[in-house]
This record gives structure tokens, C-alpha cells and sequence, in this order.
């Protein structure tokens, strides 16, 4: 088999995790490059807005560590993770909550300007209902870091609640309204959503799952997978393994569902379109 390049679009690592073994797994399987995010670490509060970027560098160095260590490809994405607005607005209000958020999408934008990362992500609105003001809050902050990516030429990787082909719309015309290219906006835990009409020009990160990356070659190849692996040492089997999406590309190269021109589309040109980056294998 001819080598072939694989991305997991979606992964965390955690200082107190596996983090470089977890990863050193990735590549063993044959994984070939990771987009991190950063979720929040419990070491760093984020109580003001100067607390996101010690936040953001933790995820840095732990990409930095496995580029090092494994040698193989990692990309960073930096944001304020949306769940973050609800303790916030607790504990400051909400108006100044969202300041401290969009402080936050300026610090991951600095990054990205400094080349440390290629995009603002994981942003968005919680996954689970919300009071109206929260909703509008998430919404106002979402597209006040969508205008930020579109200032520095990069992509943001979206949480939100269940991405339906209404949703996609929704959020396509947020990001119209700043003039965010919808090929920039990564939707993350996203069903396979393939098609236009589903997807409305956004960029589905399918989870890699059997069934959903069936479903989705069956509509196409614009598309990247994904585990969304948490390297959480508790809760071990609360997501995908790691070795999810190489394990996955390479049974349906064996069984000529994927071919390695699809899987070049898939691992390669998908990324590069979406966040700007050149995927070396
Ligand atoms: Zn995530």
C-alpha cells in the first residue's frame, strides 16, 4: 500500500494524560498528522481574560512535544471554549463575561498571527439548552471570533449544539456576515452532513465512527473525521480511542470503499483548504 496521509481533524491531550504516548499510539496505527484543540486544564481558572493565553500555552507545548517526541504532524487550534460563559456570567455578570470571552478570542487570534496556531477553536455555544441571553451572549462572541478569523486568514472550529442542515445555514450566514469564507468554518462532531445542501459550504468533521464515515463517502469526500479523543485517564472509554481514524481510513482502503486518491481528498486537500496548512506524510 502506497503511503497515505491521516488526519484526525478533533483531539485533546491533557498534561496529566497520555498526551505523547497517546499520540506515539496515532502514529503507530499510521496516523500521520493531529489537529489539537484546547479545552480548558483545571491547573489554569480562567476568571479574567489574561488567564486564556497560560491556558492556550499549555496546548502549545503539548503539540510542541509530540512534533518532538513523535515526529509526526500537529496543528493547534486556541479559543475560548463556550461552556466556559456560564461559570463567567455566575461569577461576573454577564456583559462582563462576555468581554472575558472575546478577550480570549483576541489572545487565540494573537497566536494565530504569531503562527502558533492555525485557528480559533474549539468556539461556539454549549451543547445543551441554554436561557435565551446565554444563547444571544454564545451567538454574539461565536461571530465576534468568526470577524477575528476572517482578519487573520484562518479557520475556527465551532462546538455547538447537534449540527442539523438548518443549523448550518444558520451559522453559514453568521459567517457571511463577516465575510468568513464557509470553507473556514470546521464543524466539529458533526453527523455526515456531506452534501451542500446539508452543509451549506461549511466543512463537516465527521466522527469516525462505522457508520457515519459509510455515510458519508456514500455522499462524497468533503468531509475530515475525527475522534474527538479527551485523554481523560478517568474516563478512558468515554470517547473514541486515539487510533480511531488510521485504523478506520486504512479497513476501507483494504476493502476498496476508499481509494488513496478519496483518501488523499479526505486527509490532505480537505485540511489544507479548510485551515490553510500543508499536510506532509
Ligand atoms: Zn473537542
Amino acid at each position: 500500500m502506497m503511503r497515505v496521509p491521516i488526519l484526525d481533524n478533533h483531539v485533546h491531550l491533557h498534561p496529566q494524560g497520555r498526551n505523547v504516548e497517546a499520540a506515539r499510539d496515532f502514529a503507530k496505527a499510521g496516523g500521520t498528522h493531529l489537529i489539537l484543540s484546547h479545552l480548558p486544564y483545571e491547573t489554569v481558572r480562567v476568571t479574567e481574560a489574561e488567564h486564556f493565553l497560560e491556558s492556550y500555552e499549555i496546548t502549545l507545548r503539548l503539540a510542541e512535544s509530540v512534533r518532538r517526541e513523535v515526529g509526526i504532524g500537529v496543528d493547534v487550534t486556541v479559543g475560548p471554549y463556550p461552556v466556559l460563559l456560564i461559570g463567567l456570567a455566575e461569577k461576573h455578570g454577564l456583559s462582563h463575561a462576555v468581554e472575558i470571552m472575546k478577550g480570549g478570542m483576541e489572545s487565540a487570534k494573537e497566536l494565530v498571527l504569531q503562527g502558533k496556531a492555525v485557528g480559533i477553536g474549539e468556539i461556539g455555544r454549549p451543547h445543551f439548552p441554554v436561557s435565551e441571553d446565554v444563547l444571544a451572549a454564545s451567538n454574539e462572541i461565536m461571530g465576534f471570533g468568526m470577524s477575528l478569523a476572517k482578519e487573520a486568514g484562518c479557520a475556527v472550529v465551532l462546538h455547538t449544539e447537534s449540527a442539523t442542515p438548518d443549523s448550518m445555514l444558520e451559522i453559514a450566514l453568521m459567517a457571511d456576515r463577516v465575510g468568513l469564507p464557509r470553507y473556514r468554518v470546521v464543524k466539529r462532531y458533526c453527523p455526515p452532513l456531506v452534501t451542500e445542501m446539508e452543509n451549506s459550504g461549511l466543512f463537516p468533521s465527521v466522527l469516525a465512527s462505522r457508520t457515519a464515515i459509510g455515510e458519508a463517502l456514500s455522499k462524497g469526500t468533503r468531509f475530515m473525521m475525527e475522534t474527538d479523543y479527551l485523554d481523560d485517564l478517568k474516563r478512558p472509554g468515554a470517547v473514541m480511542a486515539i487510533t480511531t481514524v488510521p485504523k478506520r481510513t486504512k479497513a476501507l482502503l483494504q476493502s476498496g470503499a476508499l481509494d488513496e486518491e478519496k483518501a488523499h481528498i479526505i486527509h490532505s486537500e480537505n485540511p489544507k483548504k479548510a485551515y490553510g496548512i500543508d499536510i506532509k506524510y
